[in-house]
């Protein structure tokens, strides 16, 4: 059996912790913690016919697209109970216009969309809650821009464990509030900023000995990493050139890193992919600092983007991504609010719906092949992560609000009126 530790990630620290409690933070440092197994060996070969037999097999471990790669997560045993909503093993879908569009390049989608929640955010909560029950934690809680809550709550409830959300007020699309709701969370509106809000529950869970479900627990880390599993396994274990995903927190860029260094350690793969961050021109603490060339994290006081759920200043997990992009000669890039919104467009053309900070990444893309960072034909892996009906506010501001795009009309109940409405849109103009 694999056995588990947790350990500090700061290279002059580096101290273990003490593997009964979850900590979030070092108890001799105060840096992030990360989950490490000793891997007993694995045969590559073996293990990947396993994960993919049990693809055919009915049992909910192994319909869920985390658990099936369980020996990656050796922090369960038989006996554990598994807190699961079958998540994972979403599409992997090529484009035509919006490869084009953004490169050319060769395009394709991990859809994380396609989640119980709608977000990528159920990878790591199924891992974190399991933990959580095994713990025999009573109550969990998070702060979040809205698809951390949804997720929370759904699984929570599943589990039997009371969950209590903080979220920024009046910052969160109603869709998301609306799940973490439905779900039953208790809900409070505190502070301006997810960071606010984040900051606040830091403070005040310890005395409430609450369990902290963000992704500064490591092992929501865990949960999500296993994304990178699946999609070589898709992929028939040919490793893209690029992963690019959006960068709010950064816990997804984190655990998409540690996924391929795990791999690549346990001989799953001999390439490893560059992951590209992307955050959005208005919320890019994480840019600033990289091309800034400072070794410290230039935070955004005051973050502004459409894209809320990437609307992020000071990101808890820059220096796990910081470290990813190093270890995969990766990069980062920043784009605008217009910009992502032109790539969302484009991705709806090729059918594919998702909110707006899952369009970053494409529209990053496009922005580091026009720069030459990324080589035109490169094969990119966009992961989308949440779902096009998350926000949309969002789509009816830009979608049927504005007066050119001429999508959305209105006409009196009679034919007359129907044809007048009708023929300045359906108009074929002259050749
Ligand atoms: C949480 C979230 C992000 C940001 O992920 P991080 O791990 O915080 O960087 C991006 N897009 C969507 C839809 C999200 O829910």
């Amino acid at each position: 059996m694999s056995s588990i530790y947790l350990q500090c990630i700061e290279e002059t620290c580096g101290q273990r912790q003490d593997a009964k409690r979850d900590e979030y933070a070092c108890a001799a440092c105060g840096g992030l913690i990360e989950v490490k197994y000793d891997f007993d060996p694995f045969d590559p070969e073996e293990l990947r016919r396993t994960w993919h037999q049990r693809r055919l097999s009915g049992e909910p471990i192994d319909r869920s697209g985390v658990w099936r790669f369980r020996e990656l997560l050796p922090f369960i045993d038989s006996s554990t109970r598994i807190v699961s909503l079958s998540e994972g093993s979403t599409p992997l879908v090529g484009t035509r216009h919006t490869g084009w569009w953004a490169g050319p390049v060769h395009l394709t989608i991990k859809h994380q969309g396609n989640n119980p929640t709608g977000s990528f955010k159920d990878l790591g909560m199924t891992a974190c809650i399991t933990r959580a029950l095994a713990r025999g934690v009573r109550m969990v809680a998070c702060a979040s821009t809205g698809n951390t809550s949804s997720s929370m709550a759904a699984y929570a409830g599943r589990a039997g464990i009371r969950a209590l959300l903080f979220v920024p007020y009046r910052q969160i699309s109603a869709a998301k509030l609306a799940q973490a709701l439905d779900f039953g969370a208790i809900v409070v509106e505190v502070g301006s900023t997810f960071d606010e809000a984040f900051e606040l529950l830091r403070q005040i869970a310890p005395e409430l000995g609450l369990y902290l479900v963000n992704s500064v627990n490591p092992f929501r880390i865990e949960g999500q990493k296993t994304i990178v599993a699946e999609m070589l396994e898709q992929r028939a274990w040919r490793p893209p050139d690029y992963i690019v995903v959006p960068g709010g927190n950064l816990g997804n860029a984190s655990a998409i890193g540690k996924g391929l260094r795990e791999l690549k350690t346990l001989g799953f793969i001999e390439k490893v992919p560059r992951i590209v961050v992307v955050q959005a021109a208005g919320a890019n603490p994480f840019y600033r600092m990289l091309t800034a060339g400072s070794r410290d994290l230039i935070a955004v006081e005051s973050p502004s983007t459409e894209a809320t759920a990437i609307r992020i200043g000071h990101p808890a997990n820059w220096k796990k991504a910081r470290r990813v992009l190093e270890w995969t000669d990766g990069f980062c890039e920043s784009v605008s609010d217009e910009e992502i919104f032109e790539a969302k467009s484009v991705l709806a053309e090729d059918g594919v719906g998702c909110e707006p900070a899952s369009a970053s990444t494409v529209a990053g893309v496009r922005k580091l092949v026009r720069a030459g960072k990324i080589e035109r034909h490169a094969d990119v892996v966009a992961v989308l992560t949440g779902h096009q009906l998350k926000d949309t506010e969002y789509v009816m501001r830009h979608r049927s609000e504005s007066q050119e795009s001429r999508q959305r009309l209105r006409a009196e109940p009679s034919l007359d009126a129907l044809r007048r409405q009708l023929e300045t849109v359906l108009a074929v103009p002259a050749p």
